[in-house]
């Protein structure tokens, strides 16, 4: 096969290949990769506050909720609050963690 144009070998090694269904990242692992994002996107600046994200049809987590009504400064309106989150916590431990409340991000993981 090694002198085969590309085209050709192509199709003789994908003769070989079994289609499935598309595989899914583990939920766990989304988690984790979307705190280190997170984490990565906070330490270039200040990330969006809760109301921009809102604006831009973010839903938020109930904890976000909680901030975005408390009389604190604009930048604690514009933290991961989710880092604090337990949801965090359960979503980057467990596969399909029992968390439930609505908007929370590592909530979303698990239903895709
Ligand atoms: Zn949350």
């Amino acid at each position: 096969m090694a002198n085969l144009p590309d085209e050709q070998f192509i199709e003789k090694v994908s003769d070989g290949v079994e289609l499935t269904e598309p595989a899914h990242a583990p939920s766990d692992l989304k988690a984790r990769v979307y705190s280190a994002l997170m984490r990565r996107q906070a330490e270039t600046g200040p990330l969006s506050s809760l109301t921009e994200s809102k604006t831009q049809g973010h839903p938020l987590c109930v904890f976000e909720r909680l901030v975005e009504i408390a009389p604190v400064g604009g930048p604690a309106k514009s933290l991961n609050i989710c880092r604090v989150c337990h949801a965090r916590v359960l979503a980057e431990h467990f596969e399909n963690a029992p968390i439930y409340w609505d908007g929370c991000p590592y909530v979303q993981f698990k239903k895709s």
